[in-house]
């Protein structure tokens, strides 16, 4: 895939998962593909290889996704909304992205470096509540979460 088609559906999708919304700063890292493009409704079933069926995924969520046809289980109305301001949109050219994009990966990166499950975001959302009370974790419950990382 060129690269700039990548860069720009990058750009076009904020840098995150149309379908987990997990931050996405580089194609590869620790060796891994993580990011990938998906096309939202598969070249299998008709899709079209151009920027308003493209959509930016993390690969297991791609993989997950495999040859589903969003018009069949109208599943991702997000998704198809985003893809029709896309296709409005004029593609930013290779300059414009060249300028944008190192400030948006520093974005994505600063914000999700670690790919949280749901449970964990429950975990933050909960003890952040709990702070906003002015009760904050135990000990105890502090060292689970360092286990659970290896630290
Ligand atoms: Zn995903």
């Amino acid at each position: 895939m060129a690269d700039v088609t990548y860069k720009r559906c990058y750009f076009d999708w904020g840098g995150r998962c149309a379908y987990c919304d997990v931050g996405l700063p580089r194609i590869k890292w620790d060796g891994k593909v993580k990011a990938s493009i998906d096309h939202f409704i598969p070249l299998s079933k008709g899709g079209q290889n151009s920027r308003a069926n493209r959509v930016l995924s993390c690969y297991p969520c791609n993989l997950a996704k495999d040859d589903t046809d969003p018009r069949e289980t109208n599943q991702w109305p997000h998704i198809e909304q985003r893809l029709a301001e896309i296709a409005a949109s004029r593609p930013l050219s290779h300059g414009q992205l060249k300028r944008l994009l190192p400030e948006l990966v520093k974005q994505v990166y600063v914000q999700a470096p670690v790919v949280l499950s749901p449970d964990e975001r429950e975990a933050i959302a909960r003890s952040k509540a709990a702070a906003e009370r002015g009760e904050f974790a135990t000990d105890e419950q502090v060292r689970a979460v360092w286990a659970k990382h290896g630290l």
